[in-house]
């Protein structure tokens, strides 16, 4: 099986590193550590997020029995430092490596062997290196990644990245952005490139900079990839920034909706989805050739029963076929954190490592937010209801502009179904069209609707036919999830009735 996404800070990391250094890269998603590679290090150098909290401190704790040097940092170590030092690592690095791995490297130069380094400073991400490509293995990964900035202009109470990169974005330059893309070029890499941005459009002026150069880099070279990012709904009230985003070869956006109704966006500060209406602006970037992936979170303050159904009607009036559901989860050092604290509402779920459990008392009860979350799973994911969302968000989108015959060639070769979740289904896009003919279109029950809905997607929209079956395989690893996150959920009791309304 694939991992999703190489470990980007890590690679970036052993840039910053002294290149004489001679460095292994052990991503545990891809492969288990062996006697070798324990054998062969000198000093070991982790770096996790909060949901690998459990990994990285076994990892440590595995590598002081040995007697190794232990070197922490990442978003989860920056978030919650006492957990890392208590299971013994030796130097913990806070915040990003650009301004705080010189203070390391100059403390081990001087002969220190225990040490917490933070700069005050959030770096200047121009100045940043190609991040060490050359030590993943590209079959690993069902795509790669690269990032042009980092923070978020907004101000959402329950977000980390306000709080690990701060609300003034800092960018690459564009030519930087080119260096890494060449680079992986080079290394034989061609499919699906994630651009991990907070998000990619914080600066229009920033983003249209990079797509500029991305636009000729990647029309020399044949369009070798289908990007996606993560951006906020305002996109939707920018056709021209679509239309630069579709030239350049990008098929998707995610989107945090986060809840359909306006209180509750009011509540949690994230005003770019009121002034920016919803089901307008989901639409315009579907319209104009992006797919949007949306995400929605259950539990907010405030939330009124029935937020299942709201999510649902949203999703159908603005035809998003992929969505992702959440549990609202309170991480530390964000407002929402700080808030509940001093409400005296956190609980000891040490957030981010459950995702089935809420971890602060909500305002209404939890057996009733954990009944809509898995039903919305359901009806989300029921094959019929997806199929005709996806048919849908096929008709009203825009012919692909080789269609069009327009400069720019979005949905080429490259293009492949979007992986959410660790792929069971493989990547082999003929082999997936079989499955997918197969298991919907000869042995399912709905069969025949499944065919109509095809042909007349054919008939209407020849040229996205090839995004209707990207969806489909897309789909085919979230329809299990349903029953996954149902069992999971019965497991923990199905919530309890703790809420302050209860
Ligand atoms: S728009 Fe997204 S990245 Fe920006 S603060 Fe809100 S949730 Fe965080």
């Amino acid at each position: 099986m694939k991992t999703l996404l190489p470990p980007l800070g890590l690679i970036t990391v052993a840039a910053l590193l002294p290149q004489e250094w001679d460095l292994r890269l052990v991503d545990l998603n891809v492969r288990p550590l062996t006697e070798a590679d324990w054998d062969w290090a000198e000093m070991v150098m982790v770096s996790a997020m909060l949901c690998q909290k459990g990994g990285m401190l076994a990892l440590i704790k595995e590598a002081k029995e040995r007697g190794k040097p232990v070197v922490v940092g990442g978003p989860y170590p920056t978030s919650v430092p006492d957990d890392a030092l208590t299971a013994g690592c030796d130097f913990l690095i806070k915040g990003e490596g650009e301004n705080a791995i010189p203070l390391f490297l100059k403390a081990l130069a001087g002969g220190q062997t225990t040490g917490v380094f933070e700069s005050t400073e959030k770096p200047d991400m121009s100045d940043s290196p190609v991040p060490r490509f050359d030590l993943l293995d590209p079959a690993a990964y069902t795509s790669m990644s690269v990032q042009t900035s980092r923070g978020c202009p907004f101000e959402c109470e329950f977000c980390d990245v306000i709080a690990l990169y701060g609300r003034k974005p800092r960018y690459k330059r564009p030519r930087q952005v080119i260096a890494e893309l060449e680079s992986i070029y080079k290394l034989g890499w061609r499919g699906e490139m994630f651009v991990a941005d907070d998000n990619f459009i914080g600066n229009k002026e920033h983003a249209r900079a990079i797509l500029n150069e991305l636009i000729p880099w990647s029309m020399d070279r044949r369009q070798p990839y289908s990007f996606i990012t993560q951006t906020s709904v305002n996109l939707g009230q920018d056709k021209s920034m679509i239309d630069l985003m579709t030239e350049a070869n990008f098929s998707h956006v995610f989107v945090g909706v986060e809840s359909p109704d306006e209180d509750v966006l009011a509540m949690t500060h994230k005003r770019v989805n009121i002034v920016n209406p919803l089901v307008e602006s989901l639409s315009n970037i579907n319209r104009n050739g992006l797919t949007v992936i949306a995400s929605f979170i259950i539990g907010f303050d405030g939330e009124k029963k029935g937020v299942g159904n709201r999510i649902k009607a949203l999703v159908e009036a603005a035809s998003i076929p992929v969505v992702m559901v959440n549990l609202l989860q309170a991480g530390p050092h964000t407002k929402l954190w700080d808030r509940l604290k001093k409400e005296g509402r956190l609980l000891h779920i040490p957030a981010g490592v459950s995702e089935d459990k809420i971890n602060f008392i909500p305002t209404r009860p939890e057996t009733e937010i954990m009944s809509e979350y898995c039903d919305l799973w359901d009806c989300l994911y029921d094959p019929v209801r997806f199929y005709e969302r996806a048919h849908r968000s096929i008709l009203e989108m825009r012919p692909t502009r080789w269609a069009l015959g327009i400069k720019g060639r979005d949905s080429p070769v490259t293009e492949a179904p979007v992986q959410l979740v660790p792929d069971k289904f493989g990547r082999n896009t003929l082999a997936v069209l079989r499955r997918i003919l197969w298991q919907r279109g000869v042995l399912a029950p709905y069969r025949r609707k499944f065919w109509k809905l095809v042909i007349d997607a054919y008939r209407r929209n020849p040229s996205r036919i090839r995004k209707f079956f990207i969806l489909c395989a897309t789909a085919e690893n979230m329809f299990p999830l349903r029953k996954v996150i149902r069992q999971r959920i019965e497991s923990n009791g199905c919530g309890n009735s703790r809420g302050m309304h209860s």
